[in-house]
Parts: C-alpha cells; sequence; structure tokens
C-alpha cells in the first residue's frame, strides 16, 4: 500500500491547484482521475476568462497546469477507477484499480457530469450525433447543420464556436430570454450563422443510425417543428459527482458537498474543492480559489497537533 500526505480525487483545476500548492511544500500528493487530466476545461474551447492568459485554449491551460504540478513531484494517476475507499479514521484508505493507497488527508475535487436531457432518444444518439463537448467533437460537424440546447453562458459560448465548423447552429432554448451574460448573448445574436427557437423544448431526436433529425416542441403553443441536422450539443449544466461520498460527507439538497470556508467537509481530514462543493459560481477561476484554499487547510491540518498526545 502507498502512502501519501494527501489524495486528491480529481484532476481539474480545483485538484491541480491543490496539487501545486502541496507538492510545492514538500508534502506527498497523489491525484486519482477516472478520466483524462483537466477535467471539464478540456472540455472548453476557448478560455476568454481567465486572468492574465487571454485567448488560451482550455486544452492548454489543463497541459500547462498538469506540468507544473508534476513538476513540483505532484504524482498524477490518470484513467483510474475509484473502487472503495475508508474516510471513517485518522488514516484515510483508497483502493482504485491502479492500486491501494493510504494518506492523512483527502481533497474530493471530482466536478461534475454534463446534465442530460433524460430522453429515451437522447441515450441512442449519445456518440452518433448527441455531444456534449464542442471542443472534442466540433470538427466532426464541418459544413453541417447542428443545433445546441441551452441558454447559460456554455451554451452561447460553444455555440459561437461551433461556427467555426457548422453550416448553421440553431440555439434551443426552453425560456424566451437566455441566462448568459450580456456580452455571450451579444455575440451570439450577431453571429450570422446563429438561429434561434426560444421558448422551445426537444421532443425527439430522430435517425436511423447515426442522428439526422430532431422534433422541436413550441412551449408556447404546442406546434412541432422538425429540423433535418446532423449533430445536437446540449450544455444545459452539470450535475455534481458527489453522489459516491453521500454516505461520509454532508450534501446540500442539490447533492453538493457542504464545507465552510476552508474547504473541510463535515468529516474530519476530508476536503472539498471546486464544482462539486455547495457554492452559486463555478468557473475555472473559483475552482482554482477552492483548490488554493483546500490545499493551504490541508497542510494546517497536517501541521496542526496529534489528537492523540492531547
Ligand atoms: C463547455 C464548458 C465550457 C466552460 N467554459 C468556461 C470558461 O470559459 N471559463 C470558466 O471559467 N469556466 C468555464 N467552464 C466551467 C469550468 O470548466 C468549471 O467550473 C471547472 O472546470 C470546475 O473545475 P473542477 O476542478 O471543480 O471540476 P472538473 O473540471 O469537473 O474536474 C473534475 C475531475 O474529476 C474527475 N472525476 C470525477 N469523478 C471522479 C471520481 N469518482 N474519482 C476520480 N476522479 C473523478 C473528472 O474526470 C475530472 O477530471 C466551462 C464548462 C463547460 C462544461
Amino acid at each position: 500500500m502507498k502512502s501519501y500526505d494527501a489524495i486528491i480525487l480529481g484532476a481539474g483545476p480545483a485538484g491541480l491547484s491543490a496539487g501545486i500548492y502541496l507538492s510545492r511544500a514538500k508534502q506527498s500528493v497523489l491525484i486519482l482521475d477516472q478520466g483524462i487530466v483537466g477535467g471539464q476545461v478540456v472540455l472548453t474551447h476557448a478560455v476568454a476568462n481567465y486572468p492574465g492568459l487571454p485567448e488560451l485554449s482550455g486544452y492548454k491551460l489543463a497541459s500547462d497546469m498538469k506540468k507544473q504540478a508534476v513538476e513540483f513531484g505532484c504524482e498524477i494517476q490518470a484513467n483510474d477507477k475509484l473502487l472503495s475507499f475508508n474516510f471513517e479514521g485518522k488514516d484515510k484508505f483508497i483502493t482504485a484499480k491502479s492500486g491501494e493507497y493510504k494518506s492523512k488527508a483527502v481533497i474530493i475535487a471530482v466536478g461534475g457530469q454534463p446534465r442530460k436531457l433524460g430522453l429515451e432518444s437522447e441515450k441512442r444518439f449519445q456518440g452518433l450525433g448527441i455531444s456534449y463537448c464542442a471542443t472534442c467533437d466540433g470538427d466532426f460537424f464541418t459544413d453541417e447543420d447542428i443545433v445546441v440546447v441551452g441558454g447559460g453562458n456554455s451554451a452561447l459560448e460553444e455555440a459561437v464556436s461551433l461556427t467555426k465548423f457548422a453550416k448553421t447552429v440553431t440555439i434551443i432554448h426552453q425560456f424566451d430570454h437566455f441566462q448568459g451574460y450580456a456580452h455571450a448573448i451579444k455575440e451570439a445574436e450577431e453571429n450570422s450563422k446563429i438561429k434561434f427557437l426560444m421558448e422551445s423544448e426537444i421532443e425527439e431526436f430522430t435517425g436511423t443510425e447515426s442522428l439526422s433529425g430532431v422534433n422541436i416542441r413550441s412551449l408556447k403553443d404546442g406546434s412541432t417543428t422538425k429540423l433535418d441536422i446532423t449533430g445536437a450539443f446540449i450544455f444545459i449544466g452539470y450535475v455534481p459527482g458527489s453522489d459516491v461520498f453521500k454516505e461520509c460527507v454532508s450534501l446540500s439538497d442539490r447533492k453538493e458537498i457542504v464545507t465552510n470556508e476552508e474547504m473541510a467537509t463535515s468529516r474530519d481530514g476530508i476536503y472539498a474543492a471546486g464544482d462539486v462543493r455547495q457554492k452559486k459560481f463555478r468557473q475555472i477561476t473559483t475552482a482554482v480559489s477552492d483548490g488554493t484554499i483546500a490545499a493551504l487547510a490541508v497542510m494546517d491540518y497536517l501541521n496542526g497537533p496529534d489528537p492523540d498526545k492531547i
């Protein structure tokens, strides 16, 4: 069994920031991720709001964060699987596909998963025309007609980025107004390739082997519009990846991990950072901030008085 000062679950911006701070402070740190390093940032075509680094691709930002953590000595195990854990005692135990680990503290930074529409036809065409990542799949739809579902900043910004590939992008949104920032709305509205279907929702995705159409229901009058499209990108928010931890730390009624200002959860030695924790604003900068605070709090915890000796 390998032993560390701290184990971080999740290698998104929150986990990588915590890893950078802890390993730079000469703590032994392992980051375990069930997927690729970078989290949702890798899904982001262009990051325009990270201070000091304008015009940056999400992939580049994630790669640089990883490099920085590794150079300070942080170990990263990607494409792993968390099989079981025991966080009850002073020592925390984790069993993953890659092996068994022990640590004095754990930071949960597992972010979230794309929220699904929940339609049967969505499941059928996932990976066959339906995607949740413009950066990963946009290129497959060069010169094609596609739809984007959603009305927040992610939907608006990713719709604009998809116009680099697609012939037309129709944004389908359930309300009569968008929830995004004014500049994101303006940019989408001024793009000649983008069309809008407001107060509408997806009734069904259609096709034989892959996606070839979509039936859209008007929420105003119940009428159905059929569009011939080969791609659909869904950006309707995220569901926190906290479910697996629900027996060991307190969750909010929205299933986010509850922490105090120092990112400490309801369980001693277990911290949470980034999109998985209860908070209002979910951004790369706020995830980075959470990761920093969690790492500094873990250092205090590791250097604090040994409760056995008090
Ligand atoms: C399409 C899109 C565009 C966006 N654009 C921007 C933008 O322009 N600017 C901005 O500031 N923010 C943007 N965001 C939001 C931003 O990406 C997130 O707020 C940020 O990535 C959250 O970081 P995180 O580290 O908390 O979680 P994540 O980035 O979600 O990383 C979590 C990591 O944990 C891993 N994981 C999950 N479950 C487990 C498990 N059980 N065990 C181990 N590992 C696990 C995942 O594989 C993932 O790598 C965007 C998000 C999306 C989806």
